[in-house]
Order: C-alpha cells, then structure tokens, then sequence
C-alpha cells in the first residue's frame, strides 16, 4: 500500500499531454502517454445490445500494473486513491483515455460511429467542483460527441446526499453525456427519487445474474428491475454474465444491453479493437 501512495502521489500533478490531430492516423502509439500511462491501463469489456446481438460500446475499467504483484484490482486500489485523493487525476485520466480511445474506434469501425464508452465515476469525483469544466475540455480535447459518453455512478453514491446529487447530475446532463446507475439493485434506492434522477439506464448488479439460474427469486428480482427500468423509460442492463442460459434468460425477460465473461473478458485496446474488427454477432 505504501507503494501505491508513492505512485499516486505523482499522480497529482498530471496534466493532458497535447495529442496529434486525428487524421493524423489513428494507431495505438499515437495515443497520449503519460506518467500514468506507465503504470496504470484502462481496459475495455464489451457492451452488447441484446437486440441485434452487436457490440454497442464498452465498459472503461481501470488497471493498476504493479511491477512485483502483477495486475491489481481497483476494489484494491479505488479505495487508496479515494483517500489520497489522487482519484481526481486518476479519474481524469481514465476519462481522457478511454474517450480518446472511442473517437479513435469510431473513426476507424463506421459500424461504431455511434457506439458508447462508459466510464465509472467516484463519488469524490461528483463532489469535485470542477467535474463539469474537466469534462467539458476532455469532450472538446478528444472531439468525442458527448452522446457517446456515458457516466456510470454506483446506486449508493447516488443515494448519498441526494439533493445534492440531483443537482449535479441535472447539471451533468446539460452538457448531453448519458449517465447510468451501477450496481443497482445492492443499494437502497428510494423509488419516490428514482424517476427524478436524469439516468438513462440501470445496470443490474452482477450478484442477481449470478444466481439467476437456480434460484427463481433472483429471477423476480431482476425481471422487477427490468420492468422498473422500462416504466421509467430506461434501458437495462445485466453485468456478470458468464454463462448462455443466463443471456438466453435474460433476453426472454427483456434485457436491453449484456455484459459478461461470456461475451468476453475486459480485454487491453488493441484486443478490444481485434473483436470489433471480427465483427461478432451474439
Ligand atoms: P463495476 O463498474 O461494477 O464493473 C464491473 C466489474 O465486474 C469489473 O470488475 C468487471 O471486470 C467485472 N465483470 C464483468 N463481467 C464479469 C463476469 O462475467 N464475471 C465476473 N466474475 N466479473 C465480471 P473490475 O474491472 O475488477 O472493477 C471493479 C470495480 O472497480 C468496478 O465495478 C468499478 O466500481 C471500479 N472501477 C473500475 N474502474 C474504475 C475507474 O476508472 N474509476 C472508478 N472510480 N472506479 C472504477
Ligand atoms: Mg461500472
Ligand atoms: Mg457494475
Ligand atoms: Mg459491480
């Protein structure tokens, strides 16, 4: 841990580095290094739309690689970097990364010019006052649309404080980036707010997906959260799926979007740009 603050507290002081134009040549070497970029790697698991069966965006998911202990978790390090405070630049970063990145696939995939990168968000970084002005210069920087970029903020980050949240979530939402809840279903959710929350989607906690298979319960659980969502006016999603009778159940409940091992596993960009030039159908 002491050498994960050692290498966070350099962290504070990243700043984006200037990037080359985008018509300059889209290729992996052309995209931004930086101190953090030595040491941390966003991954990228696939979005399906359960519709089509078609990759619809990916997941940004943060990797630390430490050179003893290998590839280490963020439930690991989020934490850490919460307490340091270093998630403000950490965050940022993950940002600029992963909306580069999505500019540079729709450009180079028009299958995907309107494919979506959602990026998590600490609550830390909701309380951060200059969020809205750091996003802001990262949608213009990368040029990515902001309809692109979805948000993702845990049910119980939301549930927190939440006048405060809905007021910078609505002012979120007025730069036009599409925000979702995580992990719903784990939280307490009070529904009297839920339909004030500006969300465009709910993401079903992997632990009901799980278990869906055996247990008919989890299976009410989920069909409740899909029929929630839907009144609302929002998509589902399901994380964690790892298995074909889970996606095949959850299609027939009505599941939008999938996420899972069994699609794939958070694969490094160049990976994630070798299954969307396979061009997979699920
Ligand atoms: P999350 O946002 O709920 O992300 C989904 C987690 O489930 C990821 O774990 C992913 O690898 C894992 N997962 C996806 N499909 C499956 C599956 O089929 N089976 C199993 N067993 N696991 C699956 P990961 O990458 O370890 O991330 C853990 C958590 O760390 C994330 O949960 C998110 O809350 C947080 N996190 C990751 N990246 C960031 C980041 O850039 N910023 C912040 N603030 N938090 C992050
Ligand atoms: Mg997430
Ligand atoms: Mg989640
Ligand atoms: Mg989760």
């Amino acid at each position: 841990e002491l050498d994960l603050r050692e290498s966070m507290s350099h962290s504070q002081v990243y700043l984006p580095p200037q990037h080359p134009a985008h018509d300059e040549g889209l290729t992996d070497s052309n995209l931004p290094h930086s101190e953090l970029g030595d040491r941390f790697r966003v991954y990228y698991q696939p979005l399906v739309d359960l519709h089509s069966g078609r990759i619809a965006g990916f997941e940004a998911l943060l990797r630390w690689q430490h050179p003893q202990r290998g590839m280490v978790s963020p439930a690991e390090f989020i934490p850490v970097a919460e307490e340091t405070g270093a998630i403000i630049s950490l965050g940022a970063w993950v940002l600029y990364e992963a909306c580069y990145q999505m500019r540079a696939w729709q450009h180079q995939f028009p299958d995907h010019a309107q494919s979506i990168i959602s990026v998590n968000l600490s609550p830390y970084q909701l309380q951060s006052p200059d969020l809205k002005q750091r996003l802001q210069d990262i949608l213009t920087e990368t040029g990515l649309a902001p309809e692109s970029l979805k948000l993702e903020i845990t049910e119980s980050a939301v549930m927190e404080e939440v006048q405060t949240t809905l007021e910078v979530l609505h002012d979120l939402k007025r730069l036009q980036v599409k925000l979702g809840i995580d992990d719903f279903g784990t939280g307490y959710s009070s529904l009297s707010y839920l339909n004030r929350f500006p969300v465009n989607t709910l993401k079903i906690d992997r632990s009901f997906v799980w278990r869906m298979e055996d247990s008919a319960q989890d299976r009410a659980i989920i069909q409740t959260i899909l029929d929630l969502a839907h009144i609302l006016g929002l998509d589902a999603i399901a994380e964690g799926i790892e298995t074909p009778e889970q996606l095949a159940q959850l299609r027939d409940l009505g599941c939008d979007i999938g996420q899972g091992y069994w699609f794939a596993k958070p694969l490094p960009a160049p990976a994630a740009a070798q299954l969307l030039a396979r061009r997979p159908r699920w």
